[in-house]
């Protein structure tokens, strides 16, 4: 079977046998997107309110920060496939309960397993907590936090499968937190850097268009 036969049997399995209440409350299933023969993968966290509107993963404000981090280093949606811990939204994008982790991420080994990524992304504390702990839910209290993680490479064999794990912080945590923007963007660079891409050079900003006084008669200058 080839890779794109297995991971659509391993998505009907979800909307036929996986029972959670995020299922039911759910507008769309959020499987994975991007390249099945890609060597490196995307972890995130959880679809938000445009993935589940769309059924696709990071296609709201995160996706398009992720999308400039990865042209950063010449990489695109062909490059890399994207999944999550968990298929379906949580309501009010609240943090994964753990018995969420454990009904959603069977499937998402599923995935890694026909994927076969050389090397896992992981983005934010979920993601990396889980991959780190090789996919042991309990285990997962036990790993640092992605501000002491992020950044640094891991090479794992989890399962048997060899893994180059890079913890990086959540896309969307540089949107709530623009001290994060630097650190993210370095991040991406060292990473092309492991891979051997060579960074894209930013094209210069356009010089501002000086703005033409308005003169208002009787309200002076301003
Ligand atoms: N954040 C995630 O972790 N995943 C998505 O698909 C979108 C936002």
């Amino acid at each position: 079977m080839n890779k794109i036969n297995e991971l659509n049997k391993i998505q009907s399995k979800i909307l036929t046998e996986m029972k959670c209440p995020l299922k039911d409350a759910a507008k769309n299933l959020v499987f994975g997107k991007g390249n099945p023969d890609a060597s490196i993968m995307f972890i995130g966290e959880a679809p938000g309110a445009q993935e589940d509107e769309q059924g696709i993963p990071f296609v709201g404000s995160a996706g398009k920060e992720l999308n400039k981090l990865l042209s950063s280093i010449g990489l695109t949606l062909d490059d890399v496939y994207i999944a999550n811990i968990l298929k379906y939204r949580p309501p009010e994008n609240r943090d994964p309960a753990i018995d969420e982790i454990y009904r959603h991420t069977p499937y998402l080994i599923e995935q890694i397993k026909v994927i076969k990524p050389k090397i896992i992304c992981t983005l934010g504390n979920y993601s990396t907590k889980f991959v780190l702990a090789q996919f042991n839910i309990p285990n997962m209290k036990k790993i640092a936090g992605i501000t002491q993680l992020h950044g640094k490479v891991n090479n794992l064999n989890i399962e048997g499968m060899d893994f180059m794990v890079i913890p990086l912080y959540h896309p969307a945590a540089m949107l709530y937190n623009p001290n994060l923007r630097p650190i993210l963007g370095q991040d991406f660079l060292e990473m092309g850097k492991i891979l051997g891409l060579k960074p894209v050079e930013k094209k210069p900003e356009p010089a501002p268009v000086k703005a033409k006084k308005i003169i208002q008669k009787g309200l002076g200058e301003f």
